[in-house]
């Protein structure tokens, strides 16, 4: 390759490359983000947008996978339609770890609330999400949020960037509670946005509600690389 060659979004593996291989499914939505806070926290992210950049016949190509916000009708749809939820729900199945934010924590659902007629889920993580729960487009909002599984503790909060997006109405018993919103917030107890469910983890499954990936902070990519790192 020539010295001008452009820095590659995804540069190929090296052998002597120790880093966990984090792939980000990369269909729609802010796939950039999430490569850029993976690499941040040591990992090295890989573009997934078919079932063969997936598995193998060595099985799980990847050593986690993070599964963006979006649109999470829009991706469901074309993970149908290019045949991957089988793949990803055998692969969620045999204990991958994967992290899903705002519509990637709606396809990691069980179940979900107000979903669109017939859409498509990966499912894994034993709980309801409620979709669009905090408003639509315009009602975006921003919370300082204490998670000290996540790395925030009481003085060193996390900001959570919401965008139109989901909270957990429900969690069965495997399910940790990683994040709340504040109750008692101004305004939080009439719109009915106080201490709601907004980050969980069952076993080597991580969701968010929230946006980590916009910003310089990585804290929540730290915590899902040691994750990966733990099992592979
Ligand atoms: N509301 C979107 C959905 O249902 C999620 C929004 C997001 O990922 N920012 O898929």
């Amino acid at each position: 390759m020539g010295r001008h060659t452009p820095r590659a979004l995804f540069p190929a593996a090296s052998a002597s490359d120790s880093r966990p291989t984090v792939g980000v499914l990369a269909l729609q939505g802010d796939v950039r983000e999430h490569v850029l806070a993976l690499e941040a926290a040591g990992a090295r992210a890989v573009a997934v947008r078919a079932a063969a950049d997936l598995v193998g016949p060595q099985g799980a190509r990847v050593d986690g996978l993070v599964l963006p916000g979006g649109e999470s009708t829009t991706v469901g749809r074309l993970l149908a339609a290019f045949d991957m939820l089988a793949p990803l729900r055998a692969v969620v199945r045999d204990g991958l770890p994967v992290y899903g934010s705002c519509a990637g924590m709606i396809l990691l659902a069980d179940r979900v609330a107000g979903a669109a007629s017939g859409q498509p889920l990966i499912g894994g993580i034993d709980m309801t999400v409620r979709r669009n729960a905090f408003g639509r487009q315009v009602d975006s909002y921003e919370e300082e949020l204490v998670a000290p599984a996540l790395g925030a503790p009481a003085d060193r909060p996390l900001r959570g960037v919401f965008i139109r997006a989901p909270w957990v109405e429900h969690v069965g018993a495997c399910v940790e509670v990683l994040a709340t919103t504040r109750s008692g917030r101004a305004g939080a107890e009439e719109a009915g946005s106080g201490g709601r469910i907004v980050a969980v983890r069952q076993g080597p499954l991580l969701a968010t509600s929230f946006h980590p990936e916009v910003g310089s902070d990585h804290r929540v990519h730290d915590v899902f690389v040691e994750m990966v790192t733990r099992r592979s």
